[in-house]
């Protein structure tokens, strides 16, 4: 990718991706490999730098689910993905993205617990998914680190994770290696429309002539003005999650645990991550006492060996959550070219490889796959 820091006078492109995260940064390869040349991607500050660094990069659409819809579906689509998405970064780019597929455990402590994993349990396995029922002593066999208060456990084999992180620099460098453009610390200020089309973007560097426009800016979305036109009205808030990272050496868990308070991730290299905080204080981003204690007493409940690791690390990011917490992925009636892929929630880390390839199809096709309606940006016109 030709990284630039500014957008130059006179500047065109055949498309523009507003915001580098996992969600702009999937969708650019997505569309490199379908042959579109010319793609901006423009970017406020870093690549992937916010919410697709802060997460968990768990991939886990099964874990909280008792009913079959349209987001369930997409989940799934999506961490079926995974697999052959990771192999190929790993070929385009030689980065290792740390897909880990031994699991997801899910805890209960209380006989509500036990009530509410067992409908789910049932439920599920009336669907023919993955899931195994264990019992406590079950639980701690496979992983001697959960607390002998655990009374039950799920076990979903199909829900997986991936090391983010990394995720972002394979996304990084593979759209290097495919030519596409990043403007680096350059905001979109404006869409510009004229007669039902994208017209360009107004940039605080300038303006680029284009008629090609994705959305991907995430927590930040509702802040790009349309003055020429009238819109759905796209409120995306963010949603701040705290994260705290334990040191485990050797390594105290193999698969991602949950309770119903939050969850831990192990990492290969000895990190432990613990999250998370769901908060709705605006675009404060500071990790508060208040956070670390609920985010560690949850911890401790699931593995009290905790309390002997040394918590090395603390951040917060912003997940995009649209009014009815389901993502925005289509395009807007009467305006051409206007493309919106935002509002992942919890779950855009989960959800990239499916948006990418559903907004360059759309592109590159000119038709958007059937069965989105839920998601469409449609949903919220006035
Ligand atoms: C604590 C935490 C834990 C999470 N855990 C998980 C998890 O385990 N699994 C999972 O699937 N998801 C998880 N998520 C959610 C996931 O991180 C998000 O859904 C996902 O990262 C959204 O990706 P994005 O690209 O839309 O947003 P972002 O990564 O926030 O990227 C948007 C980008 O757009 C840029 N931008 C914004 N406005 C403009 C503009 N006007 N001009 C130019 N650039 C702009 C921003 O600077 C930013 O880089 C978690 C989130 C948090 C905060």
């Amino acid at each position: 990718m030709a990284v630039s820091k500014t957008v130059g006078p006179n500047e065109t492109a055949d498309v523009v991706i507003i915001g580098a995260g996992v969600i702009g940064l999937t969708i650019a390869r997505a569309l490199a490999q379908r042959g579109v040349r010319e793609l901006m991607l423009i970017e406020r500050g870093r690549p992937g730098a916010e919410a697709s660094w802060a997460a968990g990069g768990i991939l886990a659409p099964q874990v909280e689910v008792d009913h079959q819809d349209d987001f369930f579906q997409l989940a799934c689509a999506s961490r079926d993905l995974y697999p052959e998405f990771a192999e190929q970064l790993k070929e385009e780019t030689g980065v290792d993205v740390e897909l880990d597929t031994t699991g997801t455990l899910s805890l209960g402590f209380t006989s509500k617990d036990e009530a509410e994993l067992r409908r789910r349990y049932e439920w599920q396995q009336g669907e023919g998914l993955e899931i195994e029922w264990l019992n406590g002593d079950e639980a701690r066999q496979l992983e001697p680190c959960v607390s002998t208060e655990v009374r039950c456990a799920l076990r979903f084999p199909r829900d997986f994770q991936v090391e983010n992180r990394r995720l972002i620099s394979a996304l990084v460098r593979t759209n290097e290696e495919l030519g596409n453009q990043l403007v680096n610390g350059s905001s979109v200020q404006a869409l510009r429309i004229r007669h039902g089309r994208v017209c360009g973007v107004e940039t605080s560097s300038g303006f680029v002539d284009v008629s090609v426009v994705v959305v991907a800016a995430g927590a930040w979305t509702s802040l790009i003005e349309s003055p020429d036109a009238r819109l759905p009205a796209i409120t995306i808030e963010p949603v701040r999650g705290q994260m705290l990272c334990f040191h485990a050496r050797p390594q105290i868990a193999r698969h991602v645990i949950y309770s119903s308070r939050g969850y831990l991730v192990p990492r290969r290299d000895g990190r432990l991550l613990a999250g998370s905080t769901a908060e709705h204080v605006g675009f404060e981003r500071s990790v508060t006492d208040e956070g670390v204690d609920a985010i560690k007493s949850m911890a401790l409940e699931i593995a009290p060996g905790i309390a002997d690791l040394p918590m090395i690390d603390s951040w917060a990011g912003f997940r995009p959550r649209a009014p009815d917490g389901l993502p925005v992925i289509g395009t807007c009636e009467g305006i051409e070219g206007l493309f919106y892929a935002t509002g992942h929630y919890r779950n855009g880390i989960l959800l990239a490889p499916i948006t990418g390839k559903v907004i360059a199809d759309a592109i590159v096709d000119g038709v958007m796959r059937a069965g989105l309606n839920a998601f469409s940006p449609e949903r919220f016109r006035e």
